[in-house]
C-alpha cells in the first residue's frame, strides 16, 4: 500500500490530529475590534485575591525554573482538602490533566465517554490520543446516570463528567455520581471535572474527592481559574491513587506551572474567605438574573439552573440568540454562543458584577419586548 507520509513532500500530522477542531475561546472584542465586557469565559469578576497578588509580585526571579512538583502548593493543599499531598498533581491549568489523563489510559482502538453538551475540551483530548468519542444523550441538557452508564462498553477506558457541568450549569447530587461510580468496571477511569466546585454550597457537595480517596480509578481535577480568579496564571490540580497521580507526573510538563502561578496559588489557597465571598457573590447575582429573566414570563428564554458561574439561557421563542449575541455586543458586552457545541439556541452568561448583570438583563429585556 502507499505510503501517503513518505510520498508527500510536507509533514503530515496524523489522521485524528488533523481531525481536531482547535479550541475556541471566549471572545473580548466585538467584530469591529471594540474592546467587550468579557462574561464570555467564566472568569470572576471579582479578581482574585489580594495575597494572591501580593505573593505573585513577590514570586521567585524568572531566571530560575519553578519547582518541578509545586511541592508548597500540594502541600497547602492537601491541608485544605484533607488529602495526602503525594496524592495531588498540579497542572498548567486543569486542562493540562484532562488532557493528559485521556492519552494515559486511551489511544486508538479506544473509547472515551462523555455527555452530550460536555466541555469542549475533552473532545480534543480524545481525539489527541487517537481514541473514540462516544458523546452519551443528555437528559433535557443535565446528565442521565442510566444513559451514561448504557454507553459502556468493553472499549470504554475514560469517562469524562464535569459537575457543575459547563456549558450547561446542571449538576449531579453525590448519591447520582456515587451510582455512576458503582456502575462503571473498576478498569474504567472516571474523571470528575470540579472547575466549578468553589462555587457549590459546600452542603451540596457531590462527594468527588471522597471517590478520589477511597477507589483507584477515580480522578478528580480543579482549577484556579475559577473561583480563585487565577485563569491568566495557568494552574489546576487533580487528585486520586498515589499510581494514578504517578501516570500523570510522568506524561505532565516537567515544569509546568511556572513561578508566579505557583506563589499566587499558594496565597490564594490561604484566602478562604475570598473563595466564599466570590461563592456568595455569585449566588446572589446569579439568582437576581434568573428571577430577572423568568419574571419576563413565558417569551421563550428558558434560563437552565446552574450551580456554575455561569448561566446557560435557552431562546426558545421570538428572540433568537444569535439576535440576542449580537444585540448584546453591540451594547458592549460579550457572551458564549454555542453553535459549533450543537446551542445554535443557547447563550452562555458568565455571571458578572451586578452592573454588568442589570446591563445585560435590561438589554435582554428590551430585546425581548422588541420581538414580540
Ligand atoms: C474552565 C474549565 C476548566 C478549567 O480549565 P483550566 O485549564 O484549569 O483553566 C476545566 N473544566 C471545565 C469544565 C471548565 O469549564
Amino acid at each position: 500500500m502507499a505510503d501517503a507520509t513518505a510520498a508527500s513532500t510536507t509533514p503530515q500530522p496524523k489522521p485524528w490530529i488533523s481531525e481536531i477542531h482547535a479550541y475556541v475561546p471566549g471572545k473580548s472584542s466585538g467584530a469591529d475590534g471594540r474592546p467587550l465586557v468579557k462574561l464570555s469565559a467564566n472568569e470572576n469578576p471579582l479578581g482574585c485575591s489580594p495575597a494572591a497578588l501580593a505573593a505573585r509580585a513577590q514570586a521567585m526571579e524568572p531566571a530560575l525554573y519553578p519547582d518541578p512538583d509545586s511541592t508548597d502548593l500540594r502541600r497547602a493543599l492537601g491541608t485544605l482538602h484533607g488529602i495526602d499531598p503525594a496524592r495531588i498533581v498540579c497542572g498548567t491549568g486543569s486542562g493540562e490533566l484532562l488532557t493528559v489523563a485521556a492519552s494515559a489510559f486511551a489511544g486508538p482502538g479506544d473509547e472515551v465517554l462523555y455527555v452530550r453538551y460536555g466541555f469542549s475540551l475533552y473532545d480534543i483530548a480524545v481525539r489527541r490520543c487517537g481514541a473514540t468519542a462516544v458523546v452519551a444523550p443528555d437528559h433535557d441538557y443535565g446528565t442521565d446516570v442510566d444513559v451514561l452508564l448504557g454507553c459502556v462498553t468493553e472499549r470504554t477506558r475514560v469517562v469524562f463528567v464535569a459537575n457543575p457541568n459547563n456549558p450547561t450549569g446542571s449538576y449531579m447530587s453525590r448519591a447520582d455520581l456515587a451510582r455512576l461510580h458503582a456502575g462503571l468496571p473498576g478498569s474504567v477511569l472516571l474523571v470528575l471535572d470540579q472547575a466549578y466546585a468553589e462555587y457549590v454550597d459546600p452542603a451540596d457537595d457531590d462527594g468527588s474527592l471522597e471517590l478520589a480517596a477511597a477507589h483507584g480509578n477515580v480522578l478528580v481535577t480543579r482549577t484556579f481559574s475559577k473561583a480563585y480568579g487565577l485563569a491568566g496564571e495557568r494552574v489546576g490540580w487533580g487528585t486520586g491513587a498515589p499510581e494514578l497521580v504517578e501516570v500523570l507526573n510522568r506524561l505532565r510538563g516537567p515544569f509546568n506551572v511556572n513561578n508566579t502561578a505557583q506563589a499566587s496559588a499558594l496565597a490564594a489557597v490561604s484566602d478562604q474567605d475570598f473563595v466564599a465571598h466570590s461563592r456568595a457573590h455569585n449566588r446572589v447575582e446569579r439568582t437576581r438574573f434568573v428571577e430577572r429573566l423568568t419574571a419576563l414570563g413565558n417569551h421563550g428564554l428558558r434560563p437552565l439552573p446552574s450551580e456554575a458561574n455561569f448561566v446557560l439561557v435557552l431562546f426558545e421563542g421570538g428572540l433568537t440568540a444569535e439576535v440576542a449575541y449580537n444585540g448584546l455586543a453591540a451594547a458592549g458586552t460579550i457572551v458564549r454562543w454555542l453553535p459549533g457545541q450543537g446551542l445554535p439556541h443557547g447563550l452562555r452568561i458568565t455571571i458578572g458584577t451586578r452592573e454588568q448583570m442589570d446591563a445585560i438583563a435590561d438589554v435582554l429585556v428590551a430585546m425581548v419586548e422588541a420581538a414580540k
